[in-house]
C-alpha cells in the first residue's frame, strides 16, 4: 500500500473506540482524513453526502443501525458496493456472518496498530 492519501471511515457507537482507531490511522501515515460516525444509519448519510471515501471501518453493535444491517444497505447500492469494508468486533461469532453480508476483512477487537494497518493492506491496492 502505497497511498498516504486514504479517507476512511470509521463507524463504532464507542466514542473512544472512535478516538483510538482515528489515532492509529493519522499515525500509520497512510490517512488524510478520519470521518466519524457512530452508527450505520450515521454512516450511510456520510457516504451519500460524500464520494471521496475510500475505506469502512465498522463495529457490528451499534444502537439503531448495527454493522450487519449496514453491510447489507452499501452492498445492495450501486455506487456503493465496491468499498472495501474491514469490520472490527468484540464477538467472534460474528465473523462468518459478517464476510457472508460482504466484509472484506474481520478483526477482533481490541485492535493492535499492526493488526490494522496488515489487514488494510489486504483490502486497498
Ligand atoms: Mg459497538
Amino acid at each position: 500500500m502505497t497511498r498516504t492519501d486514504l479517507v476512511v471511515l470509521a463507524v463504532d457507537d464507542d466514542i473512544i473506540n472512535l478516538k483510538l482507531l482515528k489515532s492509529m490511522l493519522l499515525k500509520s501515515g497512510h490517512v488524510k482524513e478520519v470521518i466519524e460516525a457512530k452508527n450505520g444509519s450515521d454512516a450511510i448519510g456520510e457516504l451519500k453526502a460524500r464520494d471521496d471515501i475510500d475505506l469502512i471501518l465498522l463495529d457490528i453493535i451499534m444502537p439503531i443501525m448495527g454493522g450487519i444491517d449496514m453491510l447489507k444497505v452499501v452492498r445492495a447500492d450501486d455506487n456503493l458496493r465496491q468499498l472495501p469494508i474491514i469490520v472490527l468486533t468484540t464477538d467472534e461469532t460474528k465473523k462468518s456472518e459478517a464476510l457472508e453480508y460482504g466484509a472484506n476483512g474481520f478483526l477482533m477487537k481490541p485492535i493492535r496498530n499492526d493488526d490494522l494497518i496488515n489487514k488494510m493492506k489486504t483490502v486497498i491496492v
